[in-house]
């Protein structure tokens, strides 16, 4: 590396007289180290004479790692990066043969203000990082967007004169990051646009020419001109929007519709718009009703693959309650009790199908607010084999299913769908030679052959009590529908060393937080570790629509940081994988369904002293890997990947900084 300062631009230009009486200093870094954190005040400038840095952006909430840009010789760092001089936005990493000369930031200060050359040196390195900024980021040419999917649903998020005005259109988000297409230079408040719309954190923009954003704007916002905007903002809705529905429900209750002073002719409008909610619903594959007393009338939202949308078209204020009364009828509740929330449930007939569906009422400020859980069991009960996509977690499952006592836990967040897995699990076991009992909140199905129990703790049938009470009945395998407490935790660990298979799910981030989850509860580390056979955790993703997938280019600065293990090589600089383009048979999303992603620890005899002992996360990591008895996440989400089931923004959003 050349050791003459003055080689490096900014500081050529200094007058003679001036450069004596700067303290200088000459750093050089090994690769990876670290020049300066994101939200770091750095008291020095990095004026980089030989190699360079990368500048990477660490989202807060996944912890996925983007590598936005490169400073290399002639840069600076500390001077044109921040929000402010000497306030870095991003962590700045060496790369190979970094090596820079470093001026404290008051001697920069001190030049900005009495040395006019130098000024404008800056300015110009500024001007000209922020006009490359754009360009940097993910090609060094402008972006071509013709290959790009819109995500119809991202683009109905934005009022359309706003996407014209700002001359932007968005092409994905995910964990937090929006990545836009600009065709415009200014992109001033940008970032509160986007938190504003799309609650991201984070912005990084792309450069298109005007007449692509023309033709990307006419094509995906403006639909040629064809349907107006109310039409674009609800193509998930649009083929149901004019269907008529017949449905039949089976009525538990005698008891009538809330007639309070309605005529013949509205009771059945009410049927008529309940059946159309109903039958919406099951069309469009919902897995959840809510039903929302507001002011101006009754919200109604569907939850597909996971994600709450609201029907355009909302029940007027004058049917409301009718319409929830209607519900509450159909469930078996009490119509006269408002006041307190209700539970109740129904089965609809609809062609050939047959739907159950959970049912709970509760009270809010501008009426009772309802929600109908659609219990299908086709989504519901899944073979171990169709359920684990990878043949080393099902092998390591099934070895787990093999031991004659112990515990295997789920984890996972709520909604991650855990009980279909326990549910899986619970069928791989089943036989007639195999007493399988279990203690439930609530029972989600009704499954032949198993004894299921309800939790009741208003009669004293709480899960502590239920799976002390079980072994009189001398059952092989036990389900305790959630572990969720000390009693229920130390009550299953105990099962599971007395001669009983025990399945449970856990409320925990990953495999190795789940061990440490139940030590939280107060369990003795030496009784979790002879009791635990194995630990899943899993996440939900949506499964890319079979009908209307295509292979899509992803940029290598887009899918590297999250380090997949087992995908295939880039072509160039571009992935492979596919994504939905969107169609009638996924409601014009792209997406169709869930898949779960898995992680997977199989306790061996060599991980018992560990778990045992207070060993800290990582060394219990550590060992699991070299050990052959942990698949990572990233591992499952590649072979996801590979099969084409889903796409890489899904994968981004469930990769956890803690399991790395
Ligand atoms: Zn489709």
């Amino acid at each position: 590396m050349d050791r003459d300062p003055y080689v490096h631009p900014l500081l050529g230009v200094l007058p003679r007289e001036r450069r004596g009486a700067l303290g200088f200093g000459l750093v050089s870094l090994n690769e990876d180290a670290c020049v300066c954190e994101a939200g770091e005040e750095l008291d020095r400038v990095f004026f980089i004479l030989g190699g360079s840095a990368r500048l990477v952006h660490r989202d807060a909430s996944s912890g996925v790692r983007m590598v936005m840009d490169t400073a290399s010789a002639g840069d600076a760092v500390g001077l044109e990066l921040g929000d402010g001089p000497g306030i870095s936005r991003f962590d700045v990493l060496a790369d190979a043969g970094f090596g820079a000369v470093v001026l404290p930031m008051d001697d920069v200060r001190g030049l900005l203000n009495e040395c006019p050359e130098f000024t404008r040196a800056v300015l110009a390195l500024v001007e000209k990082k922020r006009s490359m900024f754009l360009d940097r980021l993910l090609a060094a040419k402008e972006l071509d967007v013709s290959r790009v999917v819109f995500d119809p649903a991202l683009v109905e998020r934005f009022p359309p004169q706003y996407l014209l005005n700002k001359r932007v259109l968005p092409l994905a988000f995910q964990a937090g990051l929006a990545t836009i297409a600009a065709a415009s230079q200014d992109l001033g408040g940008i970032e509160a646009d986007m938190q504003r719309y799309l609650t991201a954190q984070r912005v990084m923009a792309y450069r298109i020419s005007p007449k692509q954003f023309d033709r990307v704007y006419m094509e995906q916002v403006q639909k040629k001109g064809g349907p107006g905007r109310m039409d674009d903002q609800v193509a998930w809705y649009r083929h149901v929007k004019a269907k008529e529905y017949t449905l039949a429900f089976e009525v538990t209750s005698e008891t009538k519709p809330d007639t309070d002073s309605k005529s013949d002719l509205d009771g059945a409008v009410i049927v008529g718009m309940f059946n159309k909610i109903v039958g919406e619903a099951l069309d469009l594959g919902a897995s959840d009703i809510h039903l929302e007393p507001n002011p101006g009338g009754l919200d109604v939202r569907y939850r597909l693959d996971g994600e709450l949308l609201l029907r355009p078209e909302r029940v007027q204020s004058a049917y409301a309650p009718a319409v929830v009364s209607r519900g509450k009828v159909l469930a078996g509740m009490d119509i006269s009790e408002r006041r307190r929330p209700q539970d109740g449930r129904m089965t609809v007939t609809y062609g050939r199908r047959v739907v159950d569906m959970r049912v709970s009422c509760v009270p809010t400020r501008f009426g009772e607010k309802m929600v109908l859980r659609i219990l299908d069991p086709t989504t519901m009960l899944i073979e171990l084999d169709q359920l684990v996509a990878s043949r080393k977690v099902r092998d390591s499952v099934k070895g787990m299913l093999e031991q004659p006592c112990g515990v295997v836990l789920v984890a996972g967040p709520t909604g991650s769908g855990k009980t279909t897995t326990v549910y899986s699990l619970l069928m791989a076991k089943k036989n007639e030679y195999v007493n399988i009992m279990t203690i439930e909140d609530p029972i989600e199905y009704v499954l032949r052959g198993i004894t299921q129990v309800q939790r009741n703790p208003h009669v004293g049938l709480d899960c502590p009590h239920a799976i002390r009470a079980f072994p009189r009945k001398d059952p092989d395998v036990i389900i305790v529908g959630e572990t969720r407490d000390p009693e229920t935790a130390k009550a299953a660990l105990e099962a599971g060393l007395t001669g009983h298979l025990v399945i449970s799910t856990v409320h925990a981030n990953n495999v190795f937080a789940t061990a440490y989850r139940l030590k939280e509860m107060g369990t003795e580390p030496f009784i979790i570790a002879n009791s635990l056979i194995g630990v899943l955790s899993q996440r939900l993703l949506r499964r890319v629509c079979p009908n209307c997938a295509q292979t899509v280019q992803y940029h290598r600065r887009l899918i590297d940081p999250m380090e997949l293990p087992g995908i295939p090589e880039p072509l160039g600089d571009f992935y492979l994988f596919s994504k939905g383009k969107g169609c009638i048979h996924c409601n014009h999303r792209g997406y169709r369904g869930r898949v779960a992603a898995y992680e997977v620890l199989r306790i061996t005899d060599e991980l018992k002293p560990l778990i045992a002992s207070d060993v800290a996360f990582a060394e219990l990591q550590r060992h699991a890997v070299r050990l052959g008895c942990y698949v990572s996440m990233r591992e499952y989400a590649g072979i996801l990947l590979n099969s084409a089931t889903t796409t890489p923004e899904e994968v981004s959003r469930i990769l956890f900084v803690e399991n790395r």
